[in-house]
């Protein structure tokens, strides 16, 4: 039987632990700053926008909002993002993905200025994570990396094998796997027999977007399986990419869907917050 990974639990671990570093910067007269740019009102980016503007209240960051209407110009939002740039009281930029259908997303990323991309996902930052220099890493996996430490499961050594390579999740997945010294496979939708290489894991982190997929014929016995994936099933219940039913048994760890990969994100968003300002200690 598996233990399960609580994120609910480590997440309010390093809120904790923020809210006591946050309370010391405003003890010195410095308050810290997010600012949050939604662009149309998409109802899964309005839920993920308040959970982040309510975290913010919580560990005591400022949080700036920006809700800019559907037909919002790419040129707009380029001149808002250069404004908030250059706007010294501000410490974070996030803009919400996804973003309308006539603004190239790329774009935007790239606008926004490296030591304010608390999302990591500026190439700069990718860049950096890449050879092993500092700068914001992706929530998601920092997440994961994170859920991994503090439950006492060593990456050192083990075969990690990574199901997805988006730029988001899976591909920072790997190079945060890879720095902490594990041997990592990544797999994709053309990798051929998923099953042998995935049954080869000690940890398997799984961000594939399919409700379910992963069944205990994909896991190694007393595997480490952390799931990325977010879904409603038929039943209109929160589910993973993996049958965790299905696996439970199998396994020595696995993450629940929800209240495990999830939290962190947001957990590690406000981590960057105040990292951005120690790393530019401004
Ligand atoms: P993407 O759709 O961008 O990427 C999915 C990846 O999975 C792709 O690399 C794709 O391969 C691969 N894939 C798809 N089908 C298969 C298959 N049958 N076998 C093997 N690989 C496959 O998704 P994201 O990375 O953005 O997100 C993944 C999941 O994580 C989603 O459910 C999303 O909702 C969730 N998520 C959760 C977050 C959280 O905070 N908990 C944050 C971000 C995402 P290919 O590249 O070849 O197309």
């Amino acid at each position: 039987m598996a233990n399960i990974i609580d994120g609910k639990i480590i997440s309010n671990e390093i809120k904790e632990e923020l809210k006591s570093r946050v309370q010391q910067y405003k003890d010195n007269g410095r308050e810290i700053t997010l600012a949050v740019v939604q662009v149309g009102n998409d109802p899964a980016s309005s839920v993920y926008v308040g959970n982040k503007k309510k975290a913010c209240e919580y560990i005591g960051i400022r949080s700036l909002s920006y809700e800019l209407p559907e037909n919002t110009t790419e040129m707009k939002l380029l001149q808002l993002v250069d404004e908030l740039n250059n706007r010294e009281d501000v410490d974070g930029i996030l803009v919400q993905l996804p973003l309308p259908k006539h603004i190239n997303e790329d774009i935007i990323i790239k606008s926004i200025r490296p030591d304010k991309d608390v999302d990591g996902f500026h190439t700069q930052n990718v860049g950096a994570l890449a050879i092993g220099e500092e700068g914001f890493v992706s929530c998601t996996p920092s997440g994961v990396i994170e859920l991994l430490k503090r439950s006492n499961i060593q990456i050192e050594g083990k075969e990690c094998v990574v199901v997805g390579r988006s730029n988001i999740v899976g591909k920072p997945m790997a190079l945060l796997l890879l720095a902490e010294n594990g041997t990592v496979t990544v797999c994709h939708s053309k990798t051929t027999n998923l099953k042998e290489v995935t049954k080869r894991a000690d940890i398997l982190v799984v961000a594939i977007g399919k409700p379910k997929f992963i069944t205990k014929d994909y896991v190694k016995k007393d595997a480490v399986v952390i799931d990325v994936g977010i879904h409603r099933d038929e039943n209109n219940k929160l589910c993973g990419d993996v049958d965790y039913e299905d696996v439970f048994d199998e396994v020595s760890y696995i993450t629940p869907v929800p209240g495990g990969v999830g939290p962190m994100t947001i957990a590690m968003l406000m981590k960057n917050c105040v990292k951005s300002v120690e790393q530019n200690n401004k």
